[in-house]
């Protein structure tokens, strides 16, 4: 079989892993290409190690979840166990700015009583949220709409839509509950209330918030040495297009590579240029995907310039105003992201709530973080170092209608078999989504594979072909 990889963010280098894996313990030849635009692999995951500092441009974090396992088994898989670190207990403590000030987020009954974030009014309509209403029948509700109608719009606006905003960059009053947290579907579906199902879960075990000592770079560069020279970077894939019975993808130059199966790891809006001479259709189908942009800016300060920073950081309630949508104390978080004597926080800016903050210079984005962290956290102090790394298309946002598109496009791939897709643009904007999602990609090529000829060239003949 030989299959090319279009993108070698997580999910591509999980797709390509899983073939190359696959094709070993079958004994079966496989020529494989990973395609990456750009001259690293990992995509969002990427990792800035500097003298004491360790700085996550993207991801920083993962849930080890049961609903995920694929995470669990790759880490175990690739040997990397050891280098799995958990996220300090601390971590549990959030906060939420709202008013002007910092307030403890509730995470239990009990927290929510203490919790300044809501009024006794807001606080007992939360209270009876095992007495909500029941989903009206046929509509598919915002995040917001669904919010409000199981713990009342107080929540809904104070709590709720800042989550969201932290979580997705994205407005809970366009996301859908069902395709952005189908998590909270699923506990109204089976246990008819939000606060019984998150009672049963704390019998069932914590959910633990993971990260790799060295970053994500841990498993990227786990994945690349894994793939070799499979991978190619710096090679971005211009187009795909029929060709003896397979397919064709045309790469910079007029130079292309032949193969039996394709698999799109790229964001939808990629893949929908990526097949536009192909099927307009398709192509105009994965291009309604929306995405928002966000920027990330990691400040250090002298741990003297700062507040006891403890806890995972605080979200922004949308009626504050700022840029920033919310701050992770970084170093609290994860042992050994800043030297000692040092913080390191990011803060995280723009979303959807105001697209046009990516577009700023790295300067005034600085100056912003800076100016925006300085009424809830008090710190005057100008940091020590800064990074930022703008990203315009962040993340996918699930808006009300986007199973219907994703199921849209998946009835328009049947049209071409040996085309998929996968990535967090569809069905989950995690990064253990994202895995999941390509390990489930290279499963279906392996799977659909019925080659009984001889295989016309191993992975090194194939690769050899492209550079
Ligand atoms: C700032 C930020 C923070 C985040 N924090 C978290 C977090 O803490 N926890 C969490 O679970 N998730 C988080 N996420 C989400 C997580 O990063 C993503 O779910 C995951 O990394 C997506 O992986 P992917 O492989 O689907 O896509 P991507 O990472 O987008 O990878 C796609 C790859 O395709 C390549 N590509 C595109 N076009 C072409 C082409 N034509 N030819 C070749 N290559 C191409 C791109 O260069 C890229 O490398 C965060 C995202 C961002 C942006």
């Amino acid at each position: 079989m030989r299959v090319v990889v279009v993108g070698a963010g997580v999910a591509g280098l999980a797709a390509g892993y899983r073939l190359l894996g696959a094709a070993k313990r079958m004994g079966r030849p496989l020529g494989l290409v990973v395609l990456e635009g750009e001259p690293y692999p990992g995509g969002h995951a990427r990792t800035i190690r500097e003298p004491g500092f360790l700085v996550e441009t993207g991801p920083d974090a993962f849930l080890d979840r049961p609903r995920e396992p694929q995470v669990r088994g790759l880490v175990r898989e690739l040997g990397l166990e050891a280098r799995v670190v958990e996220a300090s207990a601390a971590s549990r403590r959030r906060s939420i700015l709202l008013d002007g000030r910092l307030r403890r987020a509730p995470d239990s009954p009990l927290t929510l009583l203490a919790s300044e974030a809501l009024g006794v009014a807001g606080k007992l309509r939360v209270l009876m949220e095992p007495w909500a209403h029941e989903a009206p029948a046929g509509v598919e509700e915002t995040v917001f709409e669904f919010a409000c109608r199981r713990i009342g719009a107080e929540a809904a606006e104070r709590l709720v839509d800042a989550a969201v905003a932290g979580v997705s960059a994205g407005d809970s009053r366009r996301l859908s509950i069902e395709a952005a947290f189908p998590l909270l579907k699923e506990m109204e579906r089976d246990h008819g209330s939000l606060l019984r199902a998150m009672a049963a879960r704390r019998r069932e075990g914590k959910v633990r918030l993971l990260a790799f000592d060295g970053g994500m770079a841990v498993l990227v560069d786990a994945l690349r040495q894994r793939l070799g020279p499979a991978l190619c970077t710096s090679r971005p894939a211009r187009g795909i297009d029929r060709a003896r019975g397979g397919w064709e993808v045309g790469l910079d130059g007029g130079e292309s590579i032949a193969a039996e199966r394709v698999i799109l790891a790229t964001p939808a809006s990629r893949a929908a240029s990526l097949v536009a001479s192909l099927d307009p259709e398709l192509s105009a189908s994965l291009g309604a995907f929306r995405f928002s942009g966000l920027a990330m800016v990691a400040l250090a300060f002298p741990s003297s310039a700062t507040p006891r920073l403890d806890g995972y950081g605080y979200l922004v309630g949308a009626a504050e105003g700022l840029d920033t949508l919310g701050v992770v104390f970084e170093s609290s978080l994860f042992h050994g992201r800043a030297p000692q004597g040092a913080v390191l926080l990011r803060v995280m800016m723009g979303g959807t709530r105001r697209p046009e903050v990516v577009a700023l210079g790295e300067p005034e984005l600085v100056e912003r973080a800076r100016r925006e962290l300085a009424g809830p956290l008090g710190i005057r102090a100008k940091p020590v170092r800064a990074w930022v790394r703008r990203w315009p298309a962040a993340i996918a946002q699930y808006e009300v209608g986007h199973r219907g598109r994703v199921e849209a496009s998946r009835r328009l791939l049947e049209r071409h078999p040996g085309l998929d897709l996968c990535g967090a643009s569809y069905d989950g904007i995690s990064f253990g989504s994202a895995i999941a999602s390509g390990l489930a990609a290279a499963e279906r090529a392996l799977a659909a594979d019925h080659v009984t000829e001889p295989p016309i060239s191993l992975a090194h003949a194939i690769v050899g072909s492209t550079r």
